[in-house]
């Protein structure tokens, strides 16, 4: 069990690595309880109590087991049109599937965002047709089944909203591209109107909060839902934004060969007197003679307290080679800035041939961001 960022790894889906929030773990309570011992008392008085928890349980898990089919099918798409899929995660507003990257043609973003709300249409015509064959024979059957129908079905048309990045608003999205052949423009469009739906789910939220008090958790629960809807538009139009900026630019054009060279025997204490006090130090390169062992910095250095810097030798803080991304210098920026952000020591090392030609590391892009999102240019 590995966690990540509050989330806990669970296992792996068709190969995809499946996370669960904890977060999630909250709603899954909220629905389990609502279920056990509101609705299905309500409804069934004539039940045990047993009968009541157990089923609730039961359908709870088979409401975010179709949240997980819904993701995964997005999943399995992303990935027939050959864009790697990171995960897929369950958390307190429902499932995401971490895509690496959006579709470079409209088609295939139109059926990666249509087959989720299309399964959870699909499980819901499943679901209904349990309930129909069960309704003479076991009556909890019959309402797990009759419940998981309406709430599938209604998953797919919330899902189907026209709002960005709702999946109808990637398929609002990728039909505008389409018929205009213009992605950015489409994507601003598609963000306006998710940012605008999440507005108008916030405000009805707080409407149905006042005019009754009995909906008060309904409310909250659709504030909460826009409030996510609109801060996940905003980092979309943030990063459409970004995207724009690093279009043109490949690995070459941002690396840097601001670094020095120190030796594999070299003290901690030798490199913070002779390089670290050289202002701006970002990096010394490690080599043994000639070979290039190893790239050390700030934050390799921090690791070791002040004490042992007359003895750690640079061999011993360094980030091996080994294990530092190799970039060659035609790969686009777009492309590796993911790879880079998430890659724990920042860096890359741009290579052709062998050769080392220079250091991409994350602030050389974030650079770029700053001075052209300075300048709006
Ligand atoms: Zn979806």
């Amino acid at each position: 069990m590995r966690i990540v960022n509050g989330s806990i790894r669970v296992g792996n889906l068709f190969g995809i690595p499946f996370y669960i929030s904890y977060t999630w773990f909250a709603i899954f309570g909220v629905v389990t309880i609502s279920l056990a011992f509101i609705q299905y008392p309500e409804l069934y008085p004539y039940w045990p109590q047993r009968t009541h928890i157990l089923l609730g349980s039961i359908t709870s898990l088979l409401f975010f087991g179709s949240v997980v089919v819904h993701e995964l099918a997005h999943g399995t798409v992303a990935r027939a049109l050959g864009i790697p899929v990171k995960s897929i995660t369950l958390f307190l507003v429902g499932g995401v599937a971490h895509i690496s990257s959006e579709a470079t043609k409209p088609a295939g973003e139109l059926a990666m965002a249509i087959v989720g709300p299309f399964s959870s249409l699909m499980l819901g015509a499943a679901f209904g047709l349990v309930w129909v064959v069960s309704l003479r024979i076991y009556e909890p059957i019959a309402a797990a089944a009759g419940w998981l129908a309406s709430v599938n079905v209604a998953l797919a048309i919330f899902n189907m909203a026209p709002g960005f990045p709702m999946d109808g608003g990637r398929a609002f999205r990728s039909i505008l591209w389409w018929l205009t052949g213009n992605y950015q423009m489409s994507t601003t469009i598609a963000i306006f109107a998710g940012r605008l739906l999440a507005y108008l789910l916030m405000l009805g939220g707080l409407v149905l909060i006042v005019e009754d008090r009995e909906s008060m958790f309904s409310g909250v629960w659709i504030i909460l839902i826009g409030w996510f809807l609109e801060r996940s538009a905003r980092s979309s139009q943030r990063q459409l934004k970004m995207r724009n900026y690093l279009n043109e630019y490949r690995a070459r054009d941002l690396m840097t060969k601001d670094y020095s060279m120190v030796q594999v025997d070299t003290t901690l204490d030798e490199i913070v007197d002779k390089q670290v006090t050289i202002a701006m130090w970002r990096r010394s390169l490690v080599l043994d003679g000639s070979r290039l062992m190893g790239i050390i910095n700030l934050n390799n250095i921090r690791r070791f307290a002040r004490t042992q810097w007359s003895t750690v030798t640079a061999s011993q803080a360094m980030i091996p080679v080994e294990v530092l991304v190799k970039l060659s210098p035609d790969d686009r920026i777009l492309d590796v800035m993911e790879r880079l952000g998430e890659e724990r020591y920042g860096q890359a090392l741009v290579v052709e041939e062998n050769k080392l030609l220079g250091v991409l590391a994350i602030e050389n892009i974030m650079d770029v961001l700053a001075t052209r999102g300075g300048l709006r240019v």
